[in-house]
């Protein structure tokens, strides 16, 4: 049984992945797609979600659909060290609302960390531009190889 319910197609993310909602896009595979977080808790911060499977959190998805994601997060969280080259990089993912999740399509955070700069707490932070975004989708996806 899954935490909160079943999964809702309409939620943001599934409308990401359909084109049907703007995203700072870094990139895409057959899998996957890394876009960039619109309420970042820091410079560069990174989503990371399956464009096929509808698990809602870790606790329902297959493993190989897990698989690709943790793969395409790691080359992300390299490209932005890369690019951005932050002191540390926090891998988050959150199950259940009561843990803090608010997207009910699994997604996993990643989020540079800058000594001199605290984060903005998780789900507080006011929404980045557009343009702000994509500045920074092109820095990372550039650092990809
Ligand atoms: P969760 O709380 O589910 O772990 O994370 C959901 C994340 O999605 C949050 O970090 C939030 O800032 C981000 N988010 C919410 N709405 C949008 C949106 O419309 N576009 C993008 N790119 N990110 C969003």
């Amino acid at each position: 049984m899954s935490i909160d319910g079943t999964y809702e197609p309409t939620n943001i993310f599934a409308r990401i992945i359909r084109g049907e909602a703007p995203c700072a896009r870094i990139f895409e595979d057959d899998a996957t797609l890394a876009f960039m977080d619109a309420f970042p808790q820091s410079d560069g911060h990174c989503l990371v979600v399956h464009k096929k499977s509808v698990a809602r959190n870790l606790l329902d998805v297959d493993e190989a659909d897990l698989h690709a994601i943790v793969s395409t997060a790691q080359k992300i969280a390299r490209a932005l060290h890369r690019a951005l080259k932050p002191d540390g990089v926090r891998i988050a993912q959150f199950n259940g609302a009561s843990a803090g999740q608010t997207v009910f399509h699994l997604h996993v955070h990643i989020i540079p960390v800058y000594a001199d700069r605290p984060l903005t707490a998780h789900a507080s932070g006011g929404p980045s531009d557009l343009d702000k975004l994509n500045a920074f989708a092109s820095r990372i996806a550039a650092a990809i190889p």
